[in-house]
């Protein structure tokens, strides 16, 4: 999300008539993006704010955007006297009027009122990537779990409405674009503020429909609000990728109560089967936080326990780590670094098993994939498969392939990727 509002950062620049540049030094301007949610985010800020001065800093305007700015906002004048404009994601909609105040002179700017209902849509984003583009369909977010800042640093939920998302859906499948990924802090949580009310279910289904479109994919889904139309919609659209990222956090339900998740074991647990019953294969993934305060060592084993049991297709781990104003912060039982870094380790262990056995079991089938990059060194092309798996892949040389679709028959398997060869239609 972060790396698409900078898209969308950076075409609003373009608009206003600003030029891209291709390192800090040549730049008149230096905007920081940032993010906040694990480790000292506000200590690496600043250290590379200093860095920036050092090495570039002469006659620069210096800005930090972003989770970064919205939690240390004015103070970040006060220890990095160098910065002149200091936003959050929630006031991007302002940037144009930021920028004048700027431009005349004004060296303390801000924009880090969390009070709106808007959304940042943009239709001047400039996209890194010319085959797969993001849409941020709702920003911020009204849950409170217990150890996560986005609440305080992204503000309440608002949805863009559906006309407006597939307006630009439209305009990215007539530019050539065939891959759109649906972005929100809870992408499942979208509610259509129009009077079409459409819910997330239609809205996928509605995008996966637009001619030029072949892959739609979303992120990230709250368990709380995933509901079955969402697999209905997949089952009964192969435009839609089958493969759902559903966090679970804890496979413990007393640690996912004192996380405020909103769910228990057995409801996320219900969502996993409804997966396994659809008709299309689904991957899954998860991200689990690890030494959550007052984690036992019998959650942890819960925690394996449903690792075995849904068999992810690939997780992100993290080890909990306290963020400024969030409930878990006081809360007893902080668990000690060197357990945090045993537990991880057990438990990236036991997925790596399971990864590379649900690769493994894949050899031999042809699957299609969208061609995203080149190895040269390897003479590989880089494909990437509708349930997100990476299938690196030797065959049509003669071809530049890149953004193109593939049938790729899998020859190996390793944890992370797969190997193969393109197949002869
Ligand atoms: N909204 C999504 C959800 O509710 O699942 C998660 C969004 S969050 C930006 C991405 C991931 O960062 C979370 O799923 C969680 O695993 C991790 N995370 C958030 N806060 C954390 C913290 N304080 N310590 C460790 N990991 C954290
Ligand atoms: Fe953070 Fe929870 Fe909101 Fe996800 S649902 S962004 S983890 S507060």
């Amino acid at each position: 999300m972060n790396a698409h509002d900078s898209e969308k950062v950076i075409g609003t620049l373009l608009r206003e008539g600003y030029r891209q540049v291709e390192t800090p030094e040549r730049a008149n301007y230096i905007f920081y993006n940032t993010c906040s949610i694990r480790d000292k985010a506000e200590q690496k800020v600043f250290n590379r704010l200093q860095q920036f001065k050092r090495d570039a800093g002469k006659g620069k305007v210096f800005a930090v955007l972003g989770c970064v700015a919205q939690q240390e906002g004015e103070k970040i004048f006060d220890r990095a006297p160098h910065v002149s404009l200091v936003a959050g994601s929630a006031s991007y909609t302002k940037l144009p009027q930021m920028l004048v105040q700027l431009e005349t002179g004004n060296r303390r700017v801000t924009g880090l009122s969390l009070d709106t209902e808007e959304t940042f849509d943009t239709p001047y984003t400039r996209r890194d990537n010319p085959h797969r583009a993001y849409i941020t369909i709702i920003e911020g977010c009204d849950k409170s779990c217990a150890y996560c800042v986005v609440p305080f640093t992204r503000g309440p939920e608002r949805s863009r409405t559906s006309a407006s998302v597939m307006e630009e859906a439209k305009r990215l499948a007539d530019t050539g674009y065939s891959e759109i990924q649906l972005l929100g802090q809870n992408v499942n949580s979208y509610h259509d503020p129009s009077p079409a009310r459409w819910d997330f279910a239609t809205l996928l289904d509605r995008v996966g429909s637009i001619p030029g479109i072949r892959r739609v994919r979303f992120t990230t889904s709250h368990p709380r609000d995933f509901v079955k139309p969402i697999i209905e919609a997949i089952d009964s659209n192969p435009n839609l990728c089958n493969h759902v990222h559903l966090p679970v956090q804890s496979g413990s339900s007393r640690v996912l109560e004192r996380m405020d998740r909103l769910y228990t074991r057995d409801e996320y647990m219900e969502r996993i089967a409804w997966m396994k019953d659809a008709r299309r294969p689904i991957a899954i993934t998860t991200d689990i936080i690890i030494g959550f305060p007052g984690e036992t060592e019998a959650d942890f084993e819960q925690t394996l326990r449903l690792l075995d049991e849904v068999q992810y297709d690939s997780l992100f781990s993290f080890k909990y780590s306290p963020r400024p104003n969030t409930a878990a912060l006081k809360l007893p039982d902080q668990v000690a670094e060197e357990e945090k870094t045993r537990r991880i380790m057990i438990l990236q262990e036991r997925q790596r098993a399971i990864q590379i056995r649900r690769n493994s079991a894949l050899i031999g089938e042809v699957e299609q994939v969208m061609v995203e990059g080149r190895h040269e060194s390897l003479g590989q092309w880089i494909g990437r498969t509708s349930q997100n798996r990476t299938l690196n892949f030797a065959g049509r040389d003669t071809e530049d392939l890149i953004g193109k679709y593939a049938d790729v028959l899998v020859t190996r398997a390793g944890p992370n990727s797969l190997v193969g060869e393109a197949a002869i239609n």
